[in-house]
C-alpha cells in the first residue's frame, strides 16, 4: 500500500485493483498482465461498476488530475481553426484548445478536478476535498435524451460520448444535474456535414478510462492515488463498502439516490449540504446539492420514448458517415493518423442506447 511521508497510511482493506479484477471474474489474477484481452476483461451485465471515494483520505495532491490529463491526452480534442460562422449566432463558441493547463474546473480538456471547502461540524474544522467528474448515472439522462444516440450507457456502467458522432449540441449539458460536459469547438462531424448550423463542436467528459477497463485496467485517477481514495468494484460489493466507511467515520454518503442513483458514491465525515455551501460553484463546477431523478419527469420520460428508437439509428447513420468522411481524408492524406484509431466502439459493450432501463 502506497502512503506519502508524513502522511497517514490509509486503513487496510483489499484494494481497489483486487475488487476490480474480482468485479471482471479475474479474482485471484491481481498480478495478472495489464494487457488482458478485452475478450476475457468484459464485465458482464450485472456487474456494473461502481467507485466509492473516501473524502476523508484526498489529500487534494492532484496526482489523479494529472494522470486523467496524462493517460487521457490522445482523446482530448485538436481543433481546426479558423471556426466557421455560425446560424443562429447565439451559438456560442466554446474556445478551450488555448487553456488545456486549467485544473479548477471541467473542462473538454479536464475531465477531473479537486473542489476544496472548509466546514465546521460539530465543534471541529474540517478540510475536505472532493474530486469532481461525471458520476455515470444509473439512468443518465445525457444519454436517454442525446437526439444522435452519441452519449450513450455501457452495460458495464460507464457512461460515454462518442466523440466520431457528437455534433456539440450540449443536450447531454442541459439535462445533466451536475451539468458535466463541456463542448470544444472546431472538432468533430459538424464540421464536415453541417459546418454553420450543428452545435459547433464536440461534448467531453470522463469516460471511466474504458479503454483501460476494456484491458483489465483500472482507471488513472485510481492507480494513481497515494492515499487510495477511490475503490472501484461490482455495485453490490461498493454499496456495501460505502456505508461500511460512513458508519465508521459517523458520515455521510452522496450519488446513492441523487439523480435516481449514480455510478460514484462519495463518503465524507461532514453533511454535504455543509460542503455544497461550501464549494465554489459555477460554470465547469458543480455543485454537491439534493438531485431529483430527472428522468421520471413526464417531460423526459417522453421525450426518451420518443427519441429511443431514433436516436439508435441516427448514431448508426452518423457513425457510418463518420467512418466514410475518415478513410475519405485518409486516402487524400495516407499519412495523417486518425485521432479515434484506438477508439473501440462503445455499441461493443451498450446494452441499449441509455434506454429509460438505463
Ligand atoms: S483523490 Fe488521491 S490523487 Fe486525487 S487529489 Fe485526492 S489524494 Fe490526490
Ligand atoms: S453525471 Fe451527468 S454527464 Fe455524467 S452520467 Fe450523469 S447525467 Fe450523464
Ligand atoms: S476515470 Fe479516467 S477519464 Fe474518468 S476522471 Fe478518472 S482518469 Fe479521468
Amino acid at each position: 500500500m502506497k502512503s506519502q511521508d508524513n502522511q497517514p497510511s490509509p486503513p487496510e482493506r483489499p484494494t481497489s485493483r483486487r475488487r476490480f479484477l474480482q468485479a471482471l471474474g479475474l479474482a485471484g489474477a491481481a498480478s495478472a498482465s495489464a494487457a488482458m484481452p478485452a475478450a476475457h476483461a468484459s464485465p458482464r451485465d450485472e456487474e456494473e461498476l461502481v467507485t466509492v471515494l473516501d473524502l476523508s483520505k484526498c489529500i487534494a495532491c492532484g496526482a489523479c488530475v494529472a494522470a486523467c490529463k496524462e493517460t487521457n491526452a490522445w482523446k482530448h480534442p485538436e481543433p481546426e481553426h479558423p471556426y466557421p460562422k455560425m446560424y443562429p449566432a447565439r451559438v456560442k463558441v466554446a474556445e478551450w484548445s488555448d487553456k488545456r493547463e486549467v485544473d479548477d474546473r471541467l473542462t473538454p480538456y479536464t475531465w477531473l478536478y479537486i473542489q476544496s471547502a472548509t466546514v465546521e461540524y460539530r465543534g471541529e474544522t474540517h478540510e475536505i476535498n472532493i474530486p469532481r467528474r461525471c458520476l455515470h448515472c444509473f439512468n443518465p439522462p445525457c444519454a436517454n435524451l442525446c437526439p444522435w444516440g452519441a452519449a450513450r450507457k455501457q452495460s458495464n456502467g460507464i457512461v460515454r460520448i462518442d466523440a466520431d458522432i457528437c455534433l456539440g449540441g450540449s443536450k447531454c449539458k442541459s439535462v445533466c444535474p451536475w451539468n458535466i460536459p463541456e463542448r470544444q469547438t472546431g472538432v468533430g462531424l459538424y464540421r464536415k456535414i453541417l459546418p454553420s448550423f450543428a452545435g459547433n463542436g464536440v461534448m467531453y467528459k470522463c469516460d471511466r478510462c474504458y479503454d483501460r477497463i476494456d484491458q483489465g485496467e483500472i482507471p488513472a485517477c485510481i492507480e494513481s492515488c497515494p492515499m487510495e481514495v477511490q475503490t472501484i468494484g461490482p455495485r453490490k460489493e461498493m454499496v456495501a463498502l460505502a456505508h461500511e466507511l460512513a458508519d465508521e467515520m459517523g458520515g455521510f454518503i452522496y450519488g446513492e439516490t441523487e439523480n435516481g442513483g449514480t455510478g460514484t458514491l462519495y463518503v465524507s465525515p461532514v453533511p454535504f449540504g455543509l460542503l455544497n455551501e461550501a464549494i465554489t460553484k459555477g460554470p465547469g463546477r458543480p455543485g454537491l446539492g439534493p438531485a431529483a431523478n430527472s428522468m421520471e419527469t413526464a417531460e423526459n420520460l417522453t421525450w426518451a420514448f420518443l427519441l429511443a428508437p431514433v436516436a439508435g439509428t441516427a448514431a448508426g447513420l452518423l457513425k457510418a458517415g463518420s467512418h466514410l468522411i475518415h478513410e475519405a481524408e485518409h486516402d487524400q492524406h495516407p499519412t495523417a493518423k486518425p485521432r479515434t484509431a484506438r477508439a473501440s466502439d462503445p455499441d461493443s459493450t451498450d446494452s441499449s442506447h441509455g434506454g429509460i432501463e438505463g
